[in-house]
Parts: C-alpha cells; structure tokens; sequence
C-alpha cells in the first residue's frame, strides 16, 4: 500500500526549475534513499514532503491521518533547553496532551540513546548527540512517515552506524525517506532509491533493479567540472572513476 504517492512534483524560483517533474511513490513500512549531489533538490523535495514549501505545480497524495516526522539538515535547538525540555517541547508541538509529553520526550531520549543526557543542556551537546536530538524530536510523536535530511552524513562511521541501527529499530510500519549524497549510506536498509540530479529523478527502483536495468554497467553523472566530480567521487565507498566532468558509478556488485 502507498502512504505517499507524487506526480509531476515542480518548484521553481524564479526562472529556475529545481524540482523537475518528479513522480515517485512510497510504500508502507519501507526505507527509500533520495540520492544525489549536493543542489540536486533534495532538501526541496523533503521540505515540499514535509509542507513547510509549497509546491509550483504536481502533486503530493498523502495516506488518510499520516503523520509526519520531519528532521531537517541542520536541526535548531534553543541551547538553553535540556534535550528533556526541548523534545518535550517538540512532543506538545507535535499534538501529544501535556500530560504525556514528558513521558514520550523521555522515552523517546531512550530510545536514541540519550538517557545520561536528559537533563543537559542542549548548547553542550557534541555533534553526534545533536544528531540523536535531532532524531528524538522527529521521532517523539511516533510518526508513520519519516522524512530525514541528510541525518548521517556529518557523522563518523561509528556515529552513522548507530543512526543506522536506531532507524533500523524503528517501528516495522514506520514509512523512512532519508537523503543522502553519500552512496554507501544507501546500501543498507533502503528498499527502494531514488537518485537525482539537476532537480530531474534519473534512476527509480529497488537497488537490484537498479543494477539490472543497467546494461552498462555504471551510472553516469556529470557535474559542472572535474573539480566537483573528483569531489563527489571521493566521499564515496563504492568504486567511481573519474572522466573529464563524468563520475561513473558501478552498479553491478
Ligand atoms: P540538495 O538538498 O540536493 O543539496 P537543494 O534542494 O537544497 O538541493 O537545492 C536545489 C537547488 O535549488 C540549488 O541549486 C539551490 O541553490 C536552489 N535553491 C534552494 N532553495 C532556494 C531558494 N529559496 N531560492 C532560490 N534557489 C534555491
């Protein structure tokens, strides 16, 4: 069953279209990785998901009574807050009764592994445990669908994969579309992905679809000059090649 199905989903500023035309779908209870380099239009996309921008033209059909968890890429928090303060906050925002929100906030921190620092403040918090917040507050109201911007590329590889394992531990039905310009983020956990680029969607499928559909063994994307592709190709785990502006992508194992 779909909770979220989009058609022809457009944003422009100005004369610039940075979503182009998407149409995706996204099914109960899985994972889906919306990949891409940085300006492709993720965060646009996400944020068209999560109602905080409208979009230009296209549609976005939501389930009946979904509820929405939406963790930007770069989370604010009020520094003077304990994170017990601040996700109870983020609880009574979220529409849970007063009286609950301390027990969900605290639950909640639990869960992602805060329990220690409950009651710190939040302008104390390391990187990675921002990240849990972050995470905390999105998750607080037990959302269906779960919307995640870019929620573990700032992270080390042992901060990422407790990020991993806690959206992971989710529950089975929860809905999660995460971005990320990371490739190897995508390889776990993720049914289906979506690669963009330039705002247009190039790729659509389940990772072996992916793989199957190319005859060619590689994803080709071209970037403005060899600088960003060289950049783009070194954070990467799986094995590019560079050529001229090209990065090629092996999609077969
Ligand atoms: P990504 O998340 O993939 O890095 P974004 O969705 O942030 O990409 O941005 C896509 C493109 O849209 C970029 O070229 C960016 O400069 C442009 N853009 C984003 N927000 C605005 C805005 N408010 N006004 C004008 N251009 C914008």
């Amino acid at each position: 069953m779909n909770i979220v199905e989009v058609e022809k989903l457009t944003k422009h500023y100005g004369q610039e279209d940075v979503v182009k035309q998407l149409s995706f779908a996204l099914e109960k209870g899985t994972a889906t990785a919306l990949i891409g380099p940085n300006g492709a239009g993720k965060t646009t996309t996400l944020s068209m998901l999560a109602d905080l921008l409208s979009p230009s033209s296209g549609t976005i059909t939501l389930a009946e009574n979904l509820t929405i968890g939406f963790l930007p890429q770069y989370p604010q928090f009020f520094p003077w807050l304990t994170a017990l303060e601040f996700v109870e906050m983020a609880a009574k925002i979220s529409g849970i009764e007063t009286r609950k929100a301390k027990l969900q906030a605290t639950r909640t921190l639990e869960f992602v592994g805060l329990e220690t620092a409950m009651n710190k403040k939040t302008g104390a918090f390391s990187g990675g445990m921002k990240q849990r917040l972050g995470l905390a507050q999105a998750i607080v109201h037990q959302p269906k669908l779960l919307l995640l911007d870019e929620p573990i590329s700032a992270l080390d590889p042992t901060g990422r994969r407790e990020i991993m394992d806690l959206l992971k531990s989710l529950q089975q039905d929860t809905t999660v579309l995460y971005s990320t310009h990371i490739l190897n983020d995508a390889e776990e956990m993720t049914d289906q992905l979506l690669f963009m680029k330039d705002g247009c969607l190039i790729e659509q499928g389940s990772l072996s679809e992916v793989k199957n559909r190319h005859a060619d063994p590689h994803i080709r994307i071209q970037f403005q000059n060899q600088t960003q592709a060289l950049d783009f190709a070194k954070r990467q785990s799986w094995k590019s090649e560079v050529k001229e502006s090209f990065v090629f992508l092996p999609v077969h194992e």
